[in-house]
């Protein structure tokens, strides 16, 4: 009774002074999901990670963290809606390395990693691996090389588009070996993989949550792990480095965000479970067994996202303005 008065009161205060979120945000995360909005496909390495994250964070949160995919436009498209929502705690967004190079990247983007959202922390770290369809005859990078230069015009390589992190890296390759391959895009690399498997494109570079299963089962050619060291869960594929090809490293990171003027309360109560499920050893040794490392603690913070987000735009917006690559 105490409390319902007390409640009551404060719905009253927060009226009388403008601040609808308060009652809210004292509340949360009440009985209502939260739709945390992945902007790939069903399947793929973000969905992976998400899902994932969405069963051990539930349990921390109190409320059930349901996945919704929205693919296409390299992730843009799902971030735009996120930005857009309802800001009470109840959508937020799992997205990647792609919140970072988007605005070098389109010019007309419809939303601002700085200014738009609310940042909750961050996830995971993912490695890249540049594969090829098994029938490719080439074994090595060092035979790939060649083999591309000849066959250039008749080669493609898979991405989920403009923004993807497969994008970002294929770029690197390309700029790395000067070819340009014709380029797939789809609306995540799980789609994708199923065309590099079918042999209707050639080339990826994919993210190890993606492809463990295939790479285990010899399913794909490994060429080369874009990280400077090798995967620890994929010993055997030497990195790019060690096969001649340097400056094309690439770490995909991912982390969690809601939509700007989300009461600071339910920030801090949604990374306050972030913290706990990034930490929880069920989530960590998921991870590990995809070629992933879940972040540690201190990396799944507000503050941290923040400053890293910036660090990464300011990293890759010059590396991308130098490739001269644009979307509208
Ligand atoms: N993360 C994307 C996906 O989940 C793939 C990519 O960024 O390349 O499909």
């Amino acid at each position: 009774m105490k409390h319902v008065a007390k409640t009551v009161a404060a719905a009253l205060a927060a009226a009388a002074l403008g601040l609808p979120g308060v009652v809210q945000a004292q509340d949360y995360p009440g009985s209502r999901p939260v739709s945390a909005v992945v902007p790939f496909a069903a399947g793929g390495p973000t969905d992976k990670v998400a899902r994932e994250l969405a069963q051990v964070m539930t349990k921390h949160l109190g409320a059930t963290i349901v996945i919704e995919n929205l693919g296409g436009a390299g992730g843009t498209i799902g971030a735009k809606k996120v930005a857009q929502a309802k800001n009470d705690g109840h959508t937020v967004l799992i997205h990647h390395i792609g919140m970072s190079t988007a605005p070098a990247l389109y010019r007309n983007l419809g939303f601002d990693p700085l200014k738009d959202f609310e940042y909750i922390g961050e996830i995971a770290d993912v490695p890249m691996v540049l594969v090829g369809n098994k029938n490719l005859p080439p074994n090595t990078l060092k035979d790939l090389l060649p083999y591309i230069k000849a066959n250039a015009s008749k080669l493609s390589l898979a991405n989920a588009g403009i923004g993807s992190a497969s994008h970002l890296c294929g770029l690197l390759f390309q700029s790395a070996i000067q070819t340009e391959l014709t380029t797939v895009p789809y609306k995540g690399t799980a789609p994708a993989l199923t065309d590099i498997l079918g042999g209707q494109v050639n080339l990826m570079c994919d993210q190890t949550t993606n492809i463990a299963g295939q790479l285990k089962a010899n399913a794909l050619k490994p060429y080369a792990a874009m990280q400077p060291r090798r995967v620890e869960a994929f010993k055997d594929i030497p990195t790019a480095a060690e096969q001649g090809l340097s400056n094309i490293e690439v770490k995909i990171w991912h982390a969690m965000y809601a939509p700007k003027g989300t009461p600071q309360p339910v920030i801090e109560k949604l990374s306050a479970a972030l913290q706990k499920s990034v930490t929880d050893p069920g989530f960590r040794a998921k991870m590990a067994e995809l070629g992933a490392e879940a972040v540690p603690a201190q990396r799944a913070t507000p503050e941290s996202l923040k400053t890293f987000l910036g660090n990464e735009i300011n990293k890759w917006t010059p590396v991308i303005r130098k490739a001269g690559v644009y979307a509208d």
